[in-house]
């Protein structure tokens, strides 16, 4: 099966003097996914979608965006892609309706789909309201719909929930999965990891310019999969015995229980060895890392 490439970078790399600040990025964004870009403050994110965006020129390698080179070919490259950096100031005197007519003529959009760009960020019944009095959220939403103004295939979204209340950050999710299931390609940075697990089919995570982990987050995760048990007595003298089995590729303690890196399919059997060694077992049960444990784990010092 082909899969079409959004997105595909290759040994991406920009160096300012001596510092690296993304160091032979190679990835790939399929159509249609929500993609998450993940990492530490510094960990070269802006960057990377700087020069996805034609903003900052590469020191090596290349960025392809809709299956164009962006530094030979901007225009073809970038002319449906759309992007929020950072909540752009608008001009709070000018309605929301108004402010995207100035950003559509400065960047020689049409003027006809701002309509269609508040009505997908629902803001169409504020549209004449002055931005002065618009609640952060909707600010947001506006800068979404400003990205939206080139009738995107690529939506790069740079902390889009950032400052916002449960309410608000639940309605960007809204916003960004009903963008994707409408056919459009997302890429989203984000500090809240609990978010990109519930939005991203993909993630790759950088750590000082580097990729240290790329793939599906739900096969990421199910790699972090064990065990966990308590048993009855002594804690340290299950975990000794089970780190002697060959299968056991580790043990920790964690508030009174043990966390076991090893096949979830051999609960039964870990079971029985210990209650044949003379460990009564008090509870056994599966064990799932969620993203942000796996975050801390690959951008980890440790
Ligand atoms: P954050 O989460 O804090 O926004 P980030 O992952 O987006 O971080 P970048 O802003 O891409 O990281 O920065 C990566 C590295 O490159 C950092 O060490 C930063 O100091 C450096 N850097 C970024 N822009 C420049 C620049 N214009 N000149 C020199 N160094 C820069």
């Amino acid at each position: 099966m082909l899969i079409e490439s959004i997105i595909e970078t290759e040994n991406l790399t920009k160096r300012y003097g001596a510092r690296l600040a993304v160091d032979g990025l190679s990835l790939r964004v399929a159509r249609g996914e929500i993609f998450g870009l993940l990492g530490p403050n510094g960990a070269g994110k802006t960057t990377t979608i700087a020069m996805l965006l034609g903003l900052v020129r590469p020191s090596a390698g290349r960025a392809l965006v809709l299956g164009r080179d962006v530094q030979a070919d901007p225009v073809a490259a970038l002319r449906r892609v759309g992007a929020m950096i950072e909540t752009p100031a608008f001009y709070p005197y000018l309605s929301g309706y108004d402010n995207l007519r100035v950003l559509a003529l400065a960047g020689g959009l049409p003027v006809a789909r701002i309509a269609a760009t508040l009505e997908a960020v629902e803001l169409s019944d504020r549209a004449r309201d002055r931005v002065r009095v618009y609640s952060q959220g909707m600010r947001q939403r506006l800068a979404i719909a400003a990205a939206l103004l080139p009738d995107p295939e690529l939506i790069i979204l740079d902390e889009p929930t950032n400052g916002l209340d449960p309410a608000g950050t639940a309605e960007i999710r809204a916003l960004i999965r009903n963008l994707a299931a409408g056919g459009r390609t997302i890429v989203l940075c984000s500090h809240i990891l609990s978010e990109v697990e519930q939005l991203c089919g993909r993630v790759a995570i950088l750590k000082a310019g580097r990729l240290v982990a790329e793939g599906a987050v739900a096969e990421l995760l199910r790699r972090e999969r064990g065990l966990r048990l308590r048993v009855e007595g002594d804690p340290a003298r299950a975990a000794a015995l089970l780190a002697a089995l060959p299968w056991v590729r580790g043990v920790e303690q964690s508030n009174g229980a043990l966390l076991v890196d090893a096949p979830v399919e051999r609960a039964a059997e870990l079971n029985a060895y210990l209650t044949r060694a003379g460990v009564a077992v008090a509870e056994i049960g599966v064990h799932a890392s969620n993203l942000e444990q796996f975050f801390l784990e690959v951008t980890g010092d440790t």
